[in-house]
């Protein structure tokens, strides 16, 4: 790591900024110590586990060493536009054996808030694609609503790729009428092969201004998609980690939620990024090996 090397240096005059480099050095290996000590990891998967289809140097390794360690691990994803069944799939292509129960999208743990907040019987008015409704409908007390049916319970806003005005008027009529207004994230933009194209956020923004209520939002850099992790696996904030490759969603999300947050340097954000973006990850790991020899204490 730099800053250890930086503070390896020697024999420099005491002066404030060798103070802030030993402050900063004793918070770095607290931090250590947390992640050593945490019994559950709560990772980003794009930019952390793998880029694209690709999976990331060191994955395998880590997920079987926390297996060994008895360490609990969730993968929490903004994204609704998949199942859990098919995280499973596109990681066991990779060569992951990963147990569905391990992944939590925003749908997932929307469903999950929903069916802590609203009645059983509910009915729902859903902005999203096909893998969003099934996550909120398949076996939950919950039923779907068209514009003009009943009214909803609540408008559930995601990223829908056929998305229409008419869908704009009858959210904003629902939420108008005093339906909850949940948005399953609020990322502006989605990277793709083409280049950045419409997020949910641009979507849930539109329902925003149209209704006038700001939404409860599930996903990154919210805490709740976070915290719905960590109750699954039955472990405090405090004794868990959150590790993502982006200081503006997963490093926010954890910071809110309490957690110990690490950035691995093998996605969006830089290093250099941290000071300008006012967002400070308790660790900074370059890659997934790097926080494999940190948690077994074998890091040079
Ligand atoms: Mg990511």
């Amino acid at each position: 790591m730099a800053g250890d090397q930086a503070t390896g240096s020697g024999d420099l005059a005491v002066d404030v900024a060798a103070h802030a480099e030993v402050a900063s050095d004793d918070a770095a290996a607290n931090a250590r110590l947390r992640l050593r000590a945490a019994r559950a990891f709560v990772f980003d998967m794009d930019g952390v586990l793998y880029r694209g289809a690709t999976p990331l140097a060191g994955v395998g390794d880590l997920l079987n060493a926390l297996e060994l360690r008895e360490r609990r691990y969730m993968l929490a994803t903004n994204n609704s536009m998949a199942t859990p069944a098919e995280y499973v799939a596109k990681l066991a292509g990779m060569g992951l054996d990963v147990p569905e129960e391990a992944i939590l999208t925003a749908g997932i743990a929307t469903r999950d808030y929903l069916v802590e907040q609203l009645p059983a019987g509910s009915g729902l008015f859903v902005i999203g694609m096909p893998a969003l409704r099934e996550q909120l409908f398949d076996g939950t007390p919950f039923h779907p609503v068209q514009f003009g049916e009943e009214q909803p319970a609540a408008v559930v806003a995601a990223l829908d790729l056929v998305f229409t005005y008419d869908k704009l008027k009858a959210a904003t009529a629902a939420i108008r009428s005093g339906a909850r207004f949940i948005a399953t994230n609020t990322d502006a933009t989605l990277p793709t092969e083409a280049g950045l194209v419409p997020g949910a956020g641009s979507i849930v923004a539109a329902i925003a201004v149209a209704s006038g209520v700001k939404p409860t939002v599930v996903g990154k850099p919210e805490p709740l998609l976070l915290e719905q992790a960590l109750h699954r696996v039955g472990v405090a904030p405090a004794d868990a980690v959150m590790i993502g490759d982006r200081l503006d969603s997963d490093i926010v999300a954890g910071n809110r939620a309490g957690m110990l947050t690490v950035l691995v340097l093998t996605g969006v954000s830089t290093r250099e990024e941290i000071a300008s973006a006012g967002i400070w990850p308790d660790l900074v790991l370059t890659d997934l090996p790097a926080v494999l020899d940190t948690m077994i204490g074998n890091e040079a």
